[in-house]
């Protein structure tokens, strides 16, 4: 049936972008031919690169080029390329839908932003690629073929809910876009896009350093008025990273940027840097300046593009990022590799990996040097990528000591503000020797934690650490400057000085043999959930909380694994109770006047529930626990 004429419908994700691009909610209407060409530049460096890698591929390349063609009559523009083209199926599934991930939350924030302001950033951070024709054309027609094969595919539509494809017997190899212009609209920045001198301007601005000419016939008047065509390429064509840095634009590196990285937003950072030596490379790598919406997705696209003596070699190569760094954008241009080296090969490689090195201290280098100079910026940054830097404290111990003064964290110290480590050790107070950080799921539920409460009394600061890689490389990184990185929901809690100690030990003495029994008591009744039951140090008002040994995974991490398909042994922790409360004076004097056994186990297996929910954990049985609650709460009407 594929040579019919088929009518499909538009994905309902691509529906809602395409509607967006017809009602165009994005200003700079003119982008619609840098997104297409774009297009066919990656095109014609697919087809290169194919022929390279498969000699017996019957394909033409040596003209690979753009042509941009224009029929004022008919008010229509065609972007058309050489390059590898597409399969009839590939027409339906990466023009009929959208596959990034995250396009169904970026429309629900469409739909949620006020005004058009907002909206326009949200599409900016997307960018919509190919749709964008729909912004200045009221149909478009594609008519694409395969390198290699012999029919062809037109695929045509109005950016309603429908297109059309079938199959067509000639096509030249590649594939031409031609776009039927919208009237232009001076109000709607519709330019026209017949016009010479508005194709060249827009080429020029916004496509320069596309590595593959760029060609559109002109008219020329001669002297006696007799008109003639003439083909000109209207792009420089010069490889941007091979430029001397301070020659280069900050605009055009931005639109370079665009291109490399599909995004629509100006980058954060412009990072152009050359390796000379045994191993030559040109690199021009750049810090978006927002996250994609796959940052944290597993087939999101991460790594930089590799050139090869200004051959495009190829996208997203990971051998020269670690994985930390995957929303780094750019081009690395080696020297001395070979044509068609492969992935594998690049993993090994000892100088691809001194590359990567360099590279990698390099960004490093970058962000903290705009952490001390440009606050503003830093932030965003962090806001940014932060959850995803520090996944680098865990895997590259080779720059852990940079990480560690790149990183950020909430603080006590400041509700809104994060600090470094560096503003926490200058904070520490007389007699302090370690860095107290709190783990959780927001700052609201450690903060009211009874963990912290000793700490607050104190007046020591507590680290709020709420990313969930964060309990992993605290873990891992252990300390800071010679100070050790401690948990306040960990282990024994001392924050006594000398004298206070000797000030308070003969009362815990007299306490710890008062409680004696109740607490032997209290671990036999709770032994299913805990493995001790011990007087607190660190509680002044909550009855009861509870820690881990020092060692002891915490109950995210262990839900983490287990989410993670490990088998993780069931963790018991340490039930901690205060001596102070009345709750827990009453219970032991309940206790040792013999009370009720089942009424007091109840109460014992109370205190343990509130102290889970009082640091946002989970009971493990919720209706039992609200049952014997209210039960209580009867009896004291
Ligand atoms: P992106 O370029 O970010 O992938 P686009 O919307 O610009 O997104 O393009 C979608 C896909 O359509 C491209 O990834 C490519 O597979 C295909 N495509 C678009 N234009 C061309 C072209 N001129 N030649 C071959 N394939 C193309
Ligand atoms: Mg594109």
């Amino acid at each position: 049936m594929n040579d019919q004429t088929e009518t499909l419908e538009f994905q309902a994700e691509a529906r809602q972008l395409l509607q967006l691009m017809v009602h165009s909610i994005y200003s700079n209407k003119d982008v619609f031919l840098r997104e297409l060409i774009s297009n066919a530049s990656d095109a014609l460096d697919k087809l290169r690169l194919a022929a390279l890698v498969d000699k017996d591929l019957a394909v033409d390349i040596d003209d690979l080029h753009v042509a941009i063609e224009v029929d004022r009559e008919a008010r229509t523009l065609t972007v058309r390329d050489n390059g590898v083209g597409m399969t009839r199926d590939e027409v339906v599934s990466v023009i009929g839908t959208i596959a990034k991930s995250g396009t169904a939350e970026l429309l629900r924030q469409l739909r949620e932003a006020k005004d058009a302001g907002a909206s326009q950033e949200l599409i900016g951070q997307f960018g919509v690629g190919f749709y964008a024709a729909f912004m200045v054309a009221e149909k478009v027609v594609l008519v694409t073929r395969r390198a290699g094969e012999s029919g062809g595919t037109r695929w045509e539509s109005d950016g309603g809910g429908t297109y059309t494809v079938a199959t067509v017997d000639e096509a030249p190899q590649g594939t031409a876009v031609t776009l039927h212009l919208k009237p232009a609209d001076a109000e709607d920045n519709l330019h026209d896009y017949t016009a010479e001198w508005t194709i060249r301007e827009i080429v020029k601005r916004y496509s320069d350093f596309i590595a593959h000419p760029i060609r559109m016939a002109v008219q020329r008047t001669g002297e006696g008025d007799e008109t003639s065509t003439e083909t000109v390429t209207l792009n420089s064509m010069k490889a941007l990273w091979a430029r001397p840095r301070g020659e280069v634009e900050p605009a055009e590196y931005h639109e370079f940027y665009k291109h490399v990285s599909h995004d629509w937003a100006d980058p954060l950072e412009t990072i152009h840097m050359r390796g000379e030596g045994t191993f030559e490379y040109e690199a021009l790598l750049f810090i978006p300046s927002h996250a994609p919406l796959d940052l944290f997705s597993p087939q999101g696209r991460r790594g930089v593009q590799l050139y090869v003596k200004r051959v495009f070699i190829m996208d997203d190569c990971d051998a020269l990022m670690p994985n930390y760094l995957r929303f780094v954008k750019g081009v690395v241009d080696a020297h001395d590799l070979s044509l068609n080296i492969s992935r594998e090969i690049l993993q090994q490689d000892r100088q691809i990996r001194a590359v990567r090195r360099r590279l990698v201290k390099k960004v490093l280098a970058t962000v903290k040097e705009v952490k001390t100079g440009q606050p503003e910026r830093y932030r965003t940054f962090w806001t940014e990528f932060g959850p995803a830097v520090k996944e680098g404290l865990i895997d590259d111990t080779d720059n852990r000591d940079t990480l560690l003064e790149i990183l950020s964290v909430a603080s006590t110290h400041d509700q809104a503000e994060l600090t470094d480590l560096a503003g926490y050790v200058g904070r520490m107070k007389d007699g302090q020797t370690d860095i107290y950080y709190a783990t959780g799921e927001n700052r609201a539920t450690i903060e009211n934690s009874p963990h912290m409460e000793a700490f607050r009394a104190k007046g020591y600061e507590v680290l709020l650490l709420t990313d969930p890689v964060d309990e992993v490389w605290v873990e891992q990184v252990g300390s800071y400057d010679g100070r050790t990185l401690r948990s306040v929901a960990k282990g024994q809690v001392d924050l006594d000085t000398e004298e206070e100690r000797t000030e308070a030990e003969a009362e815990r003495e007299r306490q710890r043999a008062e409680y004696a029994d109740l607490l032997g008591w209290m671990g036999g009744v709770l032994t299913d959930s805990v493995k001790e039951v011990r007087l607190s140090t660190r509680l002044t008002t909550s009855p009861a909380c509870v820690v881990g040994d020092a060692h002891d995974l915490t109950p995210t991490l262990e839900k983490m694994y287990r989410a993670m398909g490990h088998e993780v042994p069931k963790v018991k922790r340490i039930l901690e109770v205060n001596p102070g409360h009345p709750l827990v004076a009453g219970l032991r004097k309940a206790h040792e006047q013999g009370g009720t056994e089942a009424s007091l186990a109840e109460t014992a297996e109370l205190l343990y529930g509130m102290a889970l929910l009082a640091e946002g954990g989970d009971l493990a049985d919720p209706s039992r626990f609200a049952r014997i609650l209210a039960d209580r709460l009867a009896r004291t009407l």
